[in-house]
């Protein structure tokens, strides 16, 4: 059964962005951050692509996820550690370890891991003191990992951070290091260490200069369900928030704010048919969003619409992040890549 909503993913544009992003890494390998299912595109799919292009270390952040991974066969690390609940013997995966406690737990298993150092952050990650102390003596660690604050922007703490990671060089039995996600990728070699950790980047996200080839990737469509002739001065939707100035035709859509196409695109949101624009009217409801269709006489029942969804222009008109546009794609949606 298909469903009226379908998210189109591009496959070319994927491994284009991610190919963008490891010639920007420099010598550094290229990673992949598929947190949240992939950013809300299918972390299955996008990895098998990803590790298809060459990837070859992905980051999830939670064992559910790692081990929805675990036949392709990839190598995951678990961004949020090792909680007294998680697995100590998972073939499928290895923690990101980021408090004492957690380093306590692995350590006697001998496995390799990752850690998380706190530079600025003060989110997850053991501190630069605790490694100085010896926290980290005796643990098989293949990367040490930090997390900058403001990669998106010019601030000096993108250097103070840079220096405060460097300066531990050497100073663990850390076989490899990395900082940079995707605006940090665009900072320059000094920020690249041994491996980079991109993710928004990845699924079309643009944020520094730098960014300037990557390429849209998901672009949701609806189906049109109904088709109507709205008169002068009728309003359509919640609260009756937009009143037609004229005789107009308007198309129904089916798609709504239970599939992260939130509320600050009432009045506001722009969709696509024929290389027409068409601008959404009234108030965006839980399932349901209408366009103004007076422009396209011959767009009927059944057909299909494109969102507008370029992440910039789209985070800049409804105020969400880029972020919060793809991780917010619900489950309704038919997931078709090309
Ligand atoms: C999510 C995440 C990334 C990827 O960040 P983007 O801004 O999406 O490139 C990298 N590292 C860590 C620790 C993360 O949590």
């Amino acid at each position: 059964m298909t469903a009226p909503l379908r998210l189109r993913l591009d496959s070319a544009a994927l491994t284009s962005n991610w190919r963008h992003l490891a010639k920007l890494s420099g010598s550094a390998a290229c990673g992949a951050a598929i947190k949240a299912n992939g950013y809300g595109l299918g972390a299955r799919e996008v990895a098998r692509r990803l590790a298809g292009a060459g990837c070859r270390d992905f980051f999830v952040a939670t064992w559910a996820e790692a081990a929805a991974l675990t036949d392709l066969g990839l190598t995951v690390s678990v961004l949020h550690g090792l909680r007294a609940e998680d697995p100590l013997d998972a073939p499928f995966a290895r923690p990101v370890l980021s408090t004492a406690e957690q380093v306590a737990r692995w350590k006697p298993t001998g496995r390799v891991c990752d850690v998380m150092v706190d530079t600025g952050m003060n989110r997850l990650g053991v501190s630069v003191e605790e490694i100085g102390a010896g926290l980290l003596d005796g643990l098989a660690i293949e990367t040490l990992l930090s997390h900058l604050v403001s990669a998106d922007e010019d601030v000096p703490l993108n250097a103070r951070q840079l220096a405060d990671f460097g300066a531990l060089r050497g100073r663990t039995q850390a076989k490899r290091m990395s900082l940079a996600n995707s605006a940090g990728i665009a900072l320059g070699a000094d920020y690249h260490f041994d491996l980079t950790r991109p993710g928004i980047a990845l699924y079309g996200g643009w944020q520094r200069t730098g960014h300037d080839a990557i390429r849209q990737v998901a672009t949701p469509e609806a189906q049109i369900l109904q088709r109507r002739r709205v008169r002068a001065g009728d309003t359509v939707g919640y609260n009756a928030i937009w009143t037609a100035p004229v005789d107009s035709e308007v198309a129904i859509l089916n798609l709504g704010y239970a599939d992260g196409y939130l509320r600050c695109f009432s009045d506001k949101g722009l969709a696509t048919a024929e290389g027409v624009t068409l601008p959404l009217i009234g108030r965006v409801s839980m399932d349901l969003t209408a366009i103004d269709v007076t422009a396209l006489p011959a767009l009927r029942e059944g057909d299909w619409v494109a969102m507008s969804y370029k992440l910039p222009e789209t985070a800049a008109l409804s105020g969400l992040s880029q972020y919060e546009l793809l991780t917010g794609l619900g489950p309704r949606y038919d997931r078709i890549w090309a």
